[in-house]
């Protein structure tokens, strides 16, 4: 018998942490990949909507501008 039980179960133990090791740089691996993205499409969206939303029609001339307080009808 070549093996003794305490090496063999050191070589499980070595085994079992180089195992974990990959599995967990794989997961940070896919986490990295996938922040940028959700990043760009929420501030994509925040850009939309506060553009939008800062839009106004002069009720005058029908004019559409960022604020009525400093906006100048051309009539
Ligand atoms: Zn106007």
């Amino acid at each position: 018998m070549g093996f003794s039980l305490p090496k063999l179960l050191i070589l499980i133990a070595v085994i079992a942490v180089v195992w974990y090791g990959f599995k967990a740089a794989g997961r940070i691996n896919r986490n990295r990949q996938k922040e940028p993205d959700q990043a760009a499409g929420k501030k994509t969206s925040e850009i939309t909507a506060r553009d939008a939303k800062d839009m106004v029609q002069c009720p005058k001339c029908n004019a559409y501008c960022a604020s009525l307080d400093t906006h100048t009808c051309d009539t």
